[in-house]
């Protein structure tokens, strides 16, 4: 559904991504290890263009499309099929949840308002924030913010959302219902591509993973081919760290 191809990456002199090819099948949850500057969130904004690649192919769906020479138009398209939830939520302060989670709709989608209230409320009730439709972020726990974040990118209907480290900025008691929306989201089928450092949420949820170091792929495969029995001693070395 989605291929990346040989995509890379510098900023400044600074090669962040090395040409790093990626699948992600319909309905996958594929998540993305590694060490604190490896390129993982660098990946994952080029996916939708929030990085301009300096080279590489991306095919979402049936359409091929080339990070050097994306049209205006391509890059549209390929934002209309992906939503992208972020470690610090990015949240509009000034507008209610419920506001929130309609203005991608209203504004990029062109759906009509009372439609796009019916939507909204419902990918909130989704996540659990029933009674917060009217609550303004900075009246939400960190926790409700980002699953106000999640319910946006749901509402949008995407072919695939892209998660950044999504409970990285929460205390941590706050994980746990973050990760619980984001199982349910999983298993309602929608293709899901996450950077995270949470091992055992990864271990449950992904059907892939891809651990990256230092701009490359070192290695992939099913969470117990990663975690109980990894091949490349960098993998090794960075699970031994983190587990
Ligand atoms: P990770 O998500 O694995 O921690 P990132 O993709 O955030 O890694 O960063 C990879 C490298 O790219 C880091 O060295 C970081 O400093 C650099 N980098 C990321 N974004 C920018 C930017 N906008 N400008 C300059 N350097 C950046």
């Amino acid at each position: 559904m989605i291929q990346l191809k040989g995509v890379r990456k510098s900023f400044g002199k600074n090669e962040v991504l090395k040409g790093v090819d990626l699948s992600v099948k319909t309905g996958e949850v594929v998540v993305v290890l590694g060490p604190s500057g490896s390129g993982k969130t660098t990946l994952l904004r080029c996916i939708n263009f929030l990085e301009a690649a300096d080279d590489g192919e991306l095919t979402i769906g049936d359409t091929k499309i080339s990070f050097k020479h994306a049209t205006s138009k391509e890059i549209l398209n390929v934002r209309r099929q992906t939503a992208m939830v972020f470690q610090n939520y990015n949240l509009f302060s000034n507008m209610t949840a419920l506001e929130n989670v309609m203005e991608g709709l209203v504004t990029a989608r062109n759906v009509p308002v009372a439609q796009a209230k019916e939507i909204a409320q419902k990918a909130l009730d989704k996540v659990g924030l029933t009674d917060k439709y009217d609550s303004f972020p900075l009246q939400l726990s960190g926790g409700q913010q980002q699953r106000v974040g999640i319910a946006r990118a749901v509402a949008l209907n995407p072919e695939v959302i892209l998660f950044d480290e999504p409970t990285s900025a929460l205390d941590p008691e706050l994980v746990g219902e973050v990760l619980a929306v984001m199982r349910k989201v999983a298993q309602d089928g929608i293709t899901m591509v996450v950077v995270t450092h949470e091992m055992s949420f990864a271990n449950d949820i992904a059907n892939h993973i891809v651990f990256m170091d230092e701009g490359v792929i070192v290695e992939e495969g099913s969470p117990k081919e990663i975690f109980s029995n990894p091949k490349e001693e960098r993998t090794k070395q960075f699970l031994e760290r983190i587990l």
